[in-house]
Formats: structure tokens, C-alpha cells, sequence
């Protein structure tokens, strides 16, 4: 590390200046060796230091007020450090140590998640035209039909035939839905992952930028802003792709609720992104309403599922993929809780300020509520791989 010291100054007084730019809470741990000075062509003499710049956490009451969130996590503040500083704190132990790593892990799981998803596709089928198990019919109606009983008499051994009396028609039936569900998979193309794997970025967008977000918002006032920002974008990202999976499979053979939904989702989570970024919003009489656009962005996600259950409520794939939506509910609803209430820590203040806060409860649950959703979302691809519409 260099520090330019001008020939007039005292070399206190150089270091006086140096802990003004080191910022408040670091400090350069041993002075300089008169062997490690070099000499610019200007006169100026640039010392070099061969330890690294030291940073001390700091308690809550010692924050400037833009970092005062959680009064009952008492100690192990990161407090405008410098950048780099900030950066390599990933490695080290203080408040948000488990905040960062939570949702850093968090990304990394879905990141794999999304590969094995890529890879296990099926494979396009030779007869790209046919989508659906229902345009087997048309093309193989013999096939298909309740004639194949009849065309598998005249093949099978006498035995089977009704000429024997001795065969149930409905093993014949039996084997034409075998037959069916051998050969349909083959003529399939499988439905499209779009929708899925939208929600899959969104949920890696989410978990990265949350990440970032607690690493480095504590370096200066102005970082915290621009944070905040991208977790808010990150947050709202999460919801609205999270309706996409839900709402393109559900409602994919009636193009009007696929388009009102998905046209409504995204252009309230655009409207709250920009109510989010837009300075005027920040002040602290709208936190309740930013707060309520995220709640009521979450809470519109009951209506597609309650249309789902009516409209299909016959298909054990919508029930089992609304069992799923259910426990991400209860997931995030108990994310919110934790996260509003700020249990444990306002029961023991101080106790739980390195492991065991609400924050890194909420991480948790976010993971698992995503990680509920993509079990729906498989559901699903199942259900329409297979039926198509
Ligand atoms: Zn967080």
C-alpha cells in the first residue's frame, strides 16, 4: 500500500491525513521502514507499507444513522471501511457474515439447479409438428381410438381373441393405453422452459444481488443507497418471474388468462420497481407504502392459483403443485414475520448478533420458499410435457 507524503509535512502528520482517508474505523497497523521509501520526480516521497490496512467493527450506537437498522444486534458492525476492506470482510466474522453467505450459497444452489433442469430436457421429437398427445389421435386414429381393441384382436394369439370368449375387453383397453403412452412421449415435443427458467434468473437475481447487497452497503452512504436500490429490484424480480411458471403452464390453452395474468404481474412489478428507484418515494412517509406494493405484488399470486384449482381442480399435478405454492406461502409469510418482528434478537439483544438473527432466519426461509416453487415448477413441466393442452 502507498501513501504520498509532500516533503514539508511531519511524518505524523502524514499519518494524520492517511487515517482521515483510511476512514474512520481502519488504521494502518506498523509504521513504514526507511528501506521500503522511494522518491517521486515531483519531491514527493512515497512510503511504502508492508502491512495491510486494519479495519475495527464498531457497535450499533457508534453508526451513522443510514446504517442503523436492527437496534437489538448490539455489536460487530462493519462501519464505512474501504472498498477493498469491505470486499475481503466476506471472509471474515462479523454481523452479516451469515446474511452474505446464506444467499451466496442460496444463488450457488440455484445456479445448479438451473443446469440440471437445462440438461435433463427430453430431447425434441423426430416429428417436430406434433406437440400434443392429441394430434396422435388424429394422425393414428386406428391407433388411438377405442378401434385398437379390435386391431389388436386380429394380431394377438387366438387365445386373447373374442372369438375364445375367455378376454376381458378391458385388458385390451389395458394394452392400448400402454401402447399410447410408450408411443406419445415419442412423438412429443416438449413444452417450452421459458417460463420456468425466467424464474429460475429471477431467484438467482434475487439471491446475488442480496448478497452484494450485505457485503458491501456498509462501505459509504452512497453505496447504501445505490444497494438498497438493487435489492428492491432484486426482491420484485423474485416475485414476478415467480408467477410466471404458475401462470403460463396453468393457462397455456387459454391464451386470454395467460396474456391477463402475465400482462398484470409484470407490469406491477415494473410500476414497483420504479416506485422503488424513484428518489421522491424513499422518504420515510412512504415505507409503508413501498412495503405494501411488494405485499400486495406477493398476495395477487392467490388469485392465478384459485383460478387454477377451479378450473382443473380434476388434474393431480394442480393439486400437487398447489400443495407446493402453499409451503412456499407459509415459507415467506414466515420469512415476514421473523423478518418484522425481529425474533429471537429482541428477546436476548446482543445474544444473537453473529449467528442466529432474524435476517439470517429470512434468508433461510426465502431459499426454501424458492426452492418449494421449483418443485411446483417441475410439476408442471411434467403435466404439460405430457398433456400438452
Ligand atoms: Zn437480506
Amino acid at each position: 500500500m502507498y501513501v504520498v507524503v509532500s516533503d514539508n509535512m511531519s511524518f505524523e502528520d502524514s499519518m494524520a491525513v492517511s487515517a482521515v482517508a483510511f476512514e474512520k474505523t481502519c488504521f494502518i497497523e506498523r509504521s513504514s521502514e526507511s528501506n521500503d521509501m522511494e522518491y517521486s520526480k515531483e519531491g514527493e516521497t512515497q512510503i511504502k507499507f508492508s502491512k495491510e490496512v486494519k479495519c475495527e467493527m464498531v457497535d450499533f450506537d457508534s453508526l451513522p444513522d443510514y446504517l442503523k437498522d436492527n437496534e437489538f444486534i448490539l455489536g460487530y458492525y462493519r462501519c464505512e471501511w474501504p472498498l477493498k476492506e469491505t470486499i475481503l470482510s466476506i471472509f471474515s466474522i462479523h454481523n452479516e457474515t451469515l446474511n452474505i453467505w446464506t444467499h451466496l450459497i442460496g444463488f450457488l444452489i440455484f445456479l445448479s439447479l438451473t443446469v440440471f433442469t437445462a440438461m435433463m430436457i427430453p430431447k425434441d421429437a423426430p416429428f417436430p409438428s406434433m406437440q400434443h398427445p392429441g394430434e396422435l389421435e388424429n394422425a393414428m386414429p386406428a391407433l388411438i381410438s377405442w378401434h385398437l381393441p379390435e386391431l389388436l384382436v386380429n394380431c394377438l394369439p387366438k387365445r386373447f381373441s373374442y372369438a375364445s370368449n375367455v378376454t376381458d375387453p378391458c385388458v385390451l383397453t389395458s394394452v392400448k393405453d400402454d401402447v399410447t403412452s410408450i408411443i406419445s412421449p415419442l412423438l412429443m415435443k416438449p413444452v417450452t422452459r421459458w417460463p420456468f427458467f425466467a424464474f429460475l434468473c429471477g431467484a438467482m437475481f434475487c439471491l446475488l444481488t442480496s448478497s452484494i447487497c450485505h457485503l458491501i452497503l456498509c462501505h459509504s452512504e452512497r453505496m447504501a443507497f445505490i444497494m438498497l436500490r438493487l435489492d428492491y429490484v432484486g426482491i420484485a424480480a423474485l416475485i414476478v418471474t415467480s408467477f410466471y411458471p404458475l401462470v403460463y403452464y396453468s393457462f397455456m390453452c387459454q391464451p386470454f388468462y395467460c396474456h391477463l395474468y402475465m400482462g398484470f404481474i409484470t407490469t406491477f412489478g415494473v410500476a414497483t420497481i420504479s416506485v422503488s428507484l424513484v428518489p421522491v418515494f424513499q422518504t420515510a412517509e412512504f415505507r409503508s407504502v413501498r412495503a405494501g406494493l411488494f405485499f400486495c405484488m406477493g398476495v395477487s399470486g392467490l388469485l392465478p392459483i384459485m383460478h387454477k384449482l377451479i378450473a382443473f381442480h380434476h388434474r393431480p399435478e394442480v393439486i400437487l403443485s398447489a400443495g407446493y405454492e402453499l409451503l412456499m406461502g407459509t415459507f415467506y409469510g414466515l420469512g415476514v414475520v421473523v423478518y418484522a418482528t425481529r425474533i429471537p434478537e429482541r428477546w436476548m439483544p446482543g445474544r444473537f448478533d453473529i449467528i442466529g438473527h432474524s435476517h439470517q432466519l429470512f434468508h433461510v426461509l426465502v431459499i426454501a420458499g424458492a426452492y418449494t416453487h421449483y418443485l411446483a415448477g417441475l410439476v408442471y413441466l411434467k403435466w404439460r410435457d405430457f398433456e400438452g393442452c
